[in-house]
């Protein structure tokens, strides 16, 4: 009788720890994801309820998973498309808003100014008119082609709109007229030809440096000295590279 009871109680602990086991592993896979972790479960035998629902908890994970990762695809995609410009994959006016304070604060932290060139096609809308607009999308890949083999890697490029353009570099502006001949040059020298046809393509520049009084927040500022520099070099016969100076404010 007491070998029989022995025996039993040997059974009912082996019993006891084969359904222990399984279920601690299986709360501590569920803890697991209740703190916010999908980890990978592997599949194991299913052949009583514990295993049957470690498995079934497993695929959930999984599925979890590859709806996490679609869903920090889709926001990557998304974000690509709220910041850069879908023709030329430059930046666009938007981003060029949110990072400006980051960069010029940075700069005024390490003792470095900054310049912005301001480029616009020189009338594009003739390209157009006489080759059309396709063309034009093919005039404007080249040219923001010819825009980014003459910028330093450090330079931000953004597409304002339309025919027109930002580089944000470092320096003053002794550096971005520098970067701005550099393109202006470069362009006048690489003409777009697609077999058919070629185009000669000029642009206009403006470029202001950041001033004293130009802190995190002097994106418009600069801007508009930028701009009246481009209307400047625009008057005055256009392909050309024009810094913005005090008298031309007043003008
Ligand atoms: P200016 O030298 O004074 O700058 O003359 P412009 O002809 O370049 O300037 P204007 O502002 O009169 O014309 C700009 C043209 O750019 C008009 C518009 O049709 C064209 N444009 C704007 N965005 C695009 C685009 O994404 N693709 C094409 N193909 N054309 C565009
Ligand atoms: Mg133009
Ligand atoms: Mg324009």
């Amino acid at each position: 009788a007491l070998a029989g009871c022995l025996g039993g109680l040997i059974i009912g602990f082996l019993m006891l720890r084969n359904f222990n086991a399984p279920l601690s592993r299986l709360i501590k896979l569920i803890e697991e994801v209740g703190a916010g972790r999908l980890p990978e479960i592997r599949c194991g035998p299913s052949h009583d309820e514990i295993g049957y629902l470690t498995n079934c908890f497993s695929k959930m994970v999984t599925r979890l998973r590859e709806q996490q990762d679609e869903v920090k695809r889709a926001q990557t995609q998304l974000e690509l498309e709220a910041t850069t410009d879908s023709l030329t994959g430059f930046y666009n006016r938007r981003y060029l808003y949110n990072l400006f304070p980051k960069i010029r604060s940075e700069a005024i932290r390490s003792d470095k100014n900054q310049t912005l060139i301001i480029v616009d096609i020189d009338h594009f809308k003739k390209v157009n008119d006489q080759f059309g607009h396709p063309t034009g999308d093919r005039v404007l890949l080249h040219f923001a082609r010819v825009l980014r083999e003459n910028c330093r890697v450090s330079d931000f490029l953004f597409r304002l709109g339309g025919e027109e353009f930002l580089v944000l570099t470092s320096g003053d502006n002794e550096g971005g007229m520098h970067v701005a001949e550099k393109i202006r040059t470069a362009l006048e020298h690489d003409t777009y030809s697609d077999g058919e046809r070629s185009i000669p393509v000029t642009a206009s520049f403006g470029v202001a440096q950041a001033e004293n009084a130009d802190g995190v927040d002097g994106l418009s500022r600069m801007m508009q000295r930028a701009d009246q520099a481009l209307y400047s070099a625009k008057r005055s016969g256009r392909n050309r590279v024009v810094i913005w100076c005090p008298k031309r404010d007043i003008a």
